[in-house]
């Protein structure tokens, strides 16, 4: 008999440490596109999607074929040694659709390499070194990133110091009361106080925060934080770690608010599940870093290389930009249809940008007050009734949907109505049980 969720749960927490949390105590044995069934036979749609690194689905036909060509010609070989054909192509079909041009490539193996990369180009072109950050914002877990996460929990308690150097600014955030305006006047305070603009090397935004709570920046504060840069040297770095390719209607979210970033970070849905991350960017600043200065070990594996190439194959071939913006549309109507019907947790707000959609729970729509046990139990409660989905924002109060832009309409509608009775039964047992334990998980 084969091995069952039960046995893998007891030797998961006899043998990985617990700091790696587990939302769910399911073991995968295969995936499909959107679909992902367990080692006991379940089966469950998954609109968590490898936490946003299969804008394109499980084992799709176009990357499995190209990775098996590759992997059958060599896995690795080092760039720096021997260089290979994957590398460049990547990096020439990157820089083409680049919003910045002329441009150029490096590629690394993380979301969060390709973020500390983007400050290490970023602080030797300028020859500066403050970094500004905002709020709520998600950038990695390596002890740079983590200094530039706003998030304390799970994500830093406990692992700092953190370097220095770094300064965090609001985040707009209309629906808690941070507009646009508020946050810009408190970027400007910062350059009036504590902090000369001529020192600063980056500011490094996500156009849609991701683990933030699926909160886009607006195309004022863009193209305001774009004027800024511009009057004082800075670079602008766009971390699409998590909204780039395809999600957001376009393959980068910052080209929705008409911004042209000077680095872009990468990773997750690029290479279609395998890990790769790149920093995309203007020529002169990318070429500005003296020879020997990037790269790694792993940096730009060949078998990630020929995934990101069938990738953005598969994003053109199959139309996916376009799909984009119909999935996040029928997944907003549906929720629009709990809303009104949901008692007991409301849904506060439903915000998105083409497909990154995430709805922000609250305990009443006048106090606002997040509604974070609630939201864990919808999840759980998801998943039991065969829906995966993640939490996300500072409260741990979003539901949000990483749903492979590759999913069919019926498979959407599906998951509203399992989320809509989900909702529904949550609300019933905290009627009758008030609180009780809560399992949460985060990326
Ligand atoms: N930046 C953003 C915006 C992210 O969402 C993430 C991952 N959630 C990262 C960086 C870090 O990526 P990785 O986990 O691949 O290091």
């Amino acid at each position: 008999m084969s091995v069952t969720n039960r046995e893998l749960e007891s030797r998961r927490i006899a043998a990985v440490p617990s700091g790696v949390a587990c939302a769910f105590p399911i073991f995968a044995d295969r995936a499909l596109n959107a679909e992902l069934w367990d080692v006991d036979g379940r089966r469950y749609i998954d609109f968590v999607g490898g936490m946003g690194a299969l804008a394109v689905g499980h084992s799709h036909p176009g990357i499995v074929a190209a990775v098996r060509d590759q992997l059958n010609r060599f896995t690795h070989t080092f760039f720096g040694t021997a260089p290979y054909e994957g590398y460049v192509a990547l990096a020439e079909r990157l820089n083409a659709l680049a919003p910045m041009a002329p441009a150029k490539t490096l590629l690394v193996t993380t979301g969060a390499e390709a973020v500390e990369n983007a400050v290490k180009i970023a602080r030797y072109h300028t020859g500066r070194r403050g970094i500004v950050v905002f709020s709520g914002s998600f950038h990695g877990r390596t002890l740079l990133t983590l200094g530039m996460t706003a998030q304390v929990n799970p994500y830093k308690v406990g692992f700092g110091p953190f370097p220095g150097e770094i300064y965090r600014v609001p985040f707009p955030y209309a629906y808690r009361g941070i507009s646009t305006q508020d946050a810009l006047s408190a970027l400007h305070a910062l350059f009036e106080t504590e902090l000369n603009a001529s020192e600063v090397a980056a500011i490094v935004i996500e156009p849609v925060q991701g683990e933030g709570g699926f909160l886009p920046a607006s195309s004022e504060f863009l193209k305001a934080l774009r004027q800024i840069c511009d009057t004082h040297g800075i670079v602008l770095v766009a971390d699409e770690v998590q909204s780039g390719f395809g999600r957001t209607g376009r393959l980068f979210a910052i080209e929705n608010f008409d911004v042209q970033p000077d680095l872009i970070a990468a990773a997750k849905s690029l290479a279609g599940g395998l890990p790769l991350g790149a920093v995309i960017g203007r020529a002169e600043i990318m070429d500005s870093v003296h020879r020997g200065g990037l790269g790694g070990t792993y940096a730009g594996n060949p078998l990630a290389c020929a995934a990101a190439l069938a990738v953005l194959d598969v994003l053109e071939n199959e139309g996916l930009l376009a799909r984009a913006e119909e999935i996040g549309a029928r997944l907003q109507a549906g929720f629009e249809r709990l809303r009104i019907r949901s008692n007991h947790a409301e849904i506060g707000e439903i915000r998105r940008l083409g497909a990154m959609i995430g709805i922000e729970l609250v305990t009443d729509s006048v106090s606002r007050e997040p509604a974070t046990d609630v939201t864990t139990r919808i999840i759980q409660e998801a998943a039991q009734n065969g829906l995966l989905l993640a939490s996300a924002g500072r409260f741990h109060n979003v539901i949000r949907f990483l749903v492979p832009l590759t999913t069919s309409n019926e498979l959407l509608d599906e998951a509203i109505s399992i989320l809509g009775r989900s909702m529904e039964n949550v609300s019933k047992l905290q009627a009758q049980h008030g609180r009780r334990s809560t399992r949460r998980v985060s990326q």
